[in-house]
């Protein structure tokens, strides 16, 4: 993307509306602009940055054999009376109505709706295990929506929804999805830890939050400091195996969120051990049992004929909540340090002089070998200027090129995340940047 063509609209003042600083980034930095309370446009920078977290979610749903569906927003009001939460729900949910005065509803969350669709299919035990799930906007009047697109009103997540026949089965589902969370959350260079959690109005009896640390975070954690150290993805998770093992070590450590927090197994950790911190919460998954299938009269054959009502689970991620979370652990004084895999842009390529023969051509060769992954500045602004912005939006690399060293045919390739700056041939840069 050439900067001098670009939609990329970037504040100079500090938007006065804004109390944290991913808020105030993303507003600076042109990448959502608010339209109504608690709703967002995504501009370009903004968007890319919303897709690669979705496609990382994605694989790795799929790696964990859960299957990609696309329920829609708008709900019939019938669907939520059958399972009796459509009362329940109150006034988080936008209620509507159509030309021929049937309820509907813009979705908080599709429990009744994947139940639905899915037990007008499966009649047998053989249509079980399944595990469905969709990337898709949601709809909560949250009473006070702020901080950006982290408390928003409409926000994209991934829920996803497991189908199982026994209680042991569903346990093994939830254990697919708490590995899957792990590893996803670690791909984005994100440290999410999870944490007993309440199951609050979903209901049921286990649950895990994933939070990621942060001052600003809405919720009080507690937790053993060596959570912070393990890496997720330091083995590849065998789905189809017994998972207890990795829920095991996760879990064996001291994590809980405020509601949960237990004062006695708290004090039973080290002192040095405890971390007590503020988090944002990123994913919750819930095994519920049969709650929706009971009350929507879901049920399917069993091997021997007779009824068996499925045990199911539920696996939210807050997909745009998470870019706003990224931002929160990843950023300095002068603007946003993306972890690499989640960069709306690999590269920002720094023209320091426009015109100049030399900067002109080594800057094209540059973005000519990486086309999709770089932004160029090729603008006619002062090079403070261009420092500045490549720093405000944060891209994992800088290219600076200057005519003293273009003409040399060198590049100065900077580390947004450690200010690390190295001298190269062009060859060398691509080498480091492909690396
Ligand atoms: P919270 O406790 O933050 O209100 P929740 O428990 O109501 O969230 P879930 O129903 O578990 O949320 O939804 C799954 C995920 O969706 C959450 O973990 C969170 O990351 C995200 N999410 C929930 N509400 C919002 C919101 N208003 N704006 C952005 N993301 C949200
Ligand atoms: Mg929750």
């Amino acid at each position: 993307m050439r900067l001098s063509r670009a939609f990329l609209p970037t504040l100079k003042e500090t938007p006065a509306e804004a109390q944290i600083a991913s808020h105030r980034l993303m507003l600076r930095a042109g990448m959502v602009r608010q339209t109504s309370a608690g709703i967002y446009a995504w501009l370009p920078l903004g968007l890319r940055v919303l897709r690669k977290i979705e496609n990382i979610v994605r694989e790795e749903q799929g790696r964990a054999g859960a299957q990609e569906i696309l329920m829609p927003t708008i709900q019939p009001a019938e669907l939520w009376q059958r399972s009796g939460r459509y009362d329940d729900y109150g006034k988080e949910m936008l209620r509507l109505r159509d030309r021929h005065d049937r309820e509907m509803l813009f979705g908080p969350t599709n429990e009744e709706m994947v139940t639905d669709l899915f037990s007008s299919f499966a009649k047998s035990y053989r249509d079980l295990p399944r595990n469905l799930f969709h990337i898709q906007w949601k709809f909560r009047d949250e009473v006070r929506p702020r901080f950006g697109v982290m408390r928003g009103r409409e926000f994209l997540m991934k829920d996803g929804y497991s189908f199982d026949l026994s209680p042991e089965a569903a346990r093994h589902s939830y254990r697919q999805m708490f590995v899957a969370y792990l590893r996803t959350f670690a791909r984005m260079g994100l440290k999410a830890i999870p944490m007993r959690a309440d199951t609050g109005p979903i209901g049921g009896d286990l649950s895990h939050e994933f939070i990621i640390l942060a001052e600003t975070g809405e919720s009080q954690v507690y937790l053993h400091r060596e959570l912070l150290d393990f890496d997720p993805l330091a083995e590849s998770p065998d789905y189809a195996g017994d998972l207890t093992p990795q829920v095991e070590f996760w879990t064996r450590r001291y994590a809980a969120t405020e509601e949960l927090h237990d004062e006695a197994a708290w004090n039973a950790v080290p002192e040095a051990d405890r971390v007590a911190a503020r988090g944002i919460e990123v994913g919750h998954i819930f095994y519920f049992g049969t709650k929706y299938s009971a009350s929507m009269g879901f049920q399917v054959a069993g091997p021997d004929g007779s009824p068996v009502t499925p045990e199911m689970g539920s696996y939210g991620i807050g997909v745009s909540r998470l870019v706003a979370a990224a931002i929160e652990a990843n950023h300095d004084e002068a603007g946003i340090k993306w972890p690499d895999a989640i960069a709306p842009f690999k590269l920002a390529i720094l023209n320091l002089k426009p015109g100049d023969a030399a900067c002109d051509a080594l800057c094209e060769q540059l973005y000519a070998a990486l086309p999709d992954d770089a932004v160029y500045d090729d603008r006619g602004e002062r090079a403070g200027a261009k420092f500045a912005d490549a720093d405000l939006l944060g891209y994992p690399w800088q290219a600076v090129i200057g005519p003293r060293g273009a003409a040399a045919g060198r590049v100065e390739l900077k580390r947004r995340a450690t200010g690390e700056r190295q001298e190269l041939s062009l060859d060398d840069a691509l080498a480091k940047l492909r690396g």
